[in-house]
């Protein structure tokens, strides 16, 4: 059986698990069964920490494949007129991408109009329940707002070494390995030749230690899908129901519609042939909801399965695990309308364009980590005036709209590197 298969396997017995487990056990919103505490402690003691330790080794070696691939990326370029090409037409992809997908967001709210089938009592009894968490959510917000401003001052790292020991701030690392990469391209090439050497070691070393966590992804993902899954109450579910309907159905059209069709149109692959490479990718960005910990994979897939160069995806890459969030920017708008909705406001013509705005920009400066937009959008909230503690209605099921928001994410990074690779001149495989 093939790796992309055993993993697949592993995602649908764990979610499969999970779901049973939780429809036999779970107990009505607000109450507890001895059956269901022992399922949290199956899922908290023993599902948890497995999940967590393939999570960990995916994490691991991200900084190093990141500062490696850019700066032997850029490096590689040759030039900086030249990084600055593709540059450009990376970012008006991230761009242009994330803006579609949050105005696909609030369109599909506006017309399904799921914030109108929520009742005030049930939308007063779930925000009661997740209100801790919310309030949570809410302070790391506050604790960096100012985002617009303050996000992009810390694009440039302060300490270099404080940036890379943080899974929030790749941003920092990926500026500096871009800035050392264009210094390398001013030096005579024998002047940083061994550094090459030595980068590009490090490199296949990280490649091949991620080959060996992979070999661990089937049981890794059905721990993180169990972990998932066993917790998601039904009930939630059911009240918040058509939000989650909503946002799952434009997040699947968006993976499986547009973004198959973009792979078509912008570099050519047919949409099976599309679908079929993607396999792995899709598993890992599922089960473990993290851009950054899938970013490694995102590569492999496009030099391995689509014959993408290995400048231009380890340009693309780690720019867009941080960078360029489709999914969350479709999440972000779908929600903002959603609880404008149940909060009985109505957002005019310029608040939608003022939320896409808000939501590319969030979606730019969200991290590539589990829930990592959260914080963000209860930034957003306030911004268009809603209350931020209307975060919790969704905060029940927003595990598994993570799981799938974050598809969206790597995918859009993996078509932006096959259309960069096309434009200049290479052909992929078929
Ligand atoms: N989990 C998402 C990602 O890593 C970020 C988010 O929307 O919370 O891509």
């Amino acid at each position: 059986m093939s790796l992309p298969t055993k993993i697949m396997l592993g995602l649908l017995l764990g979610a499969g698990i999970g779901i049973a487990c939780n429809f036999a056990w779970s107990p009505a919103i607000g109450t507890t069964s001895v059956a269901y505490e022992e399922l949290l402690w199956w899922a908290d003691k023993v599902a948890h920490p497995i999940g967590q330790l393939f999570l960990r080794l995916l994490f691991m070696v991200v900084v190093p494949i990141v500062f490696c691939s850019l700066f032997l990326g850029v490096a590689g370029l040759g030039s900086v007129q030249a990084l600055g090409r593709l540059g450009g037409k990376a970012l008006v992809w991230f761009l242009g991408t994330t803006a579609f997908a949050a105005v696909l967001g609030i369109v599909l709210v506006s017309t399904v109009q799921p914030g109108r089938q929520v009742s005030p009592e049930v939308a007063a009894r779930v925000q009661a329940e997740y209100a801790k968490v919310a309030a949570d959510k809410i302070s790391e917000g506050q604790k960096g707002s100012g985002f617009s401003l303050q996000t992009f001052v810390e694009i440039v790292p302060d300490n270099v070494v404080g940036a890379a020991a943080d899974n929030k701030k790749v941003l920092g690392v990926i500026f500096f390995a871009l800035l050392l990469g264009a210094a390398a391209t001013r030096l005579a090439g024998e002047r940083t030749r061994v550094l090459r050497e030595f980068l590009e070691a490090v490199y296949e070393l990280c490649l091949k230690v991620l080959g060996w966590a992979m070999e661990l992804a089937p049981i890794g993902v059905a721990c993180l899908m169990f972990t998932a899954t066993a917790k998601l109450g039904i009930d939630v579910m059911k009240l918040v129901g058509w939000y989650f309907v909503t946002a799952m159905g434009g997040l699947l059209f968006y993976q499986f519609v547009v973004l198959t069709a973009f792979a078509r149109v912008f570099a050519g692959v047919p949409p099976l042939r599309f679908l079929r490479g993607c396999k792995t990718l899709l598993a890992t960005a599922f089960s473990t909801s993290s851009s950054n910990a899938t970013m490694p994979t995102t590569m492999r897939t496009a030099t391995d399965e689509f014959g993408v160069p290995k400048e231009i995806a380890g340009f693309v890459m780690p720019l867009g695990a941080t960078m360029n969030m489709n999914g969350t920017a479709l999440f972000e708008g779908v929600v903002v309308l959603f609880l404008a909705q149940v909060s009985g406001l109505q957002l005019g013509f310029g608040e939608q364009l003022l939320l896409v705005g808000l939501a590319v920009l969030t979606a730019i400066g969200a991290a590539g980590v589990p829930g990592g937009s959260l914080p963000l959008l209860a930034v957003v909230l306030t911004q268009v005036g809603i209350r931020p503690e209307m975060l919790a209605l969704i905060l029940g099921v927003d595990r598994l709209v993570d799981m799938t928001r974050t598809l969206p994410n790597v995918t859009s990074d993996l078509v932006c590197s096959m259309w960069l690779a096309r434009r200049e001149g290479h052909v992929l495989k078929s």
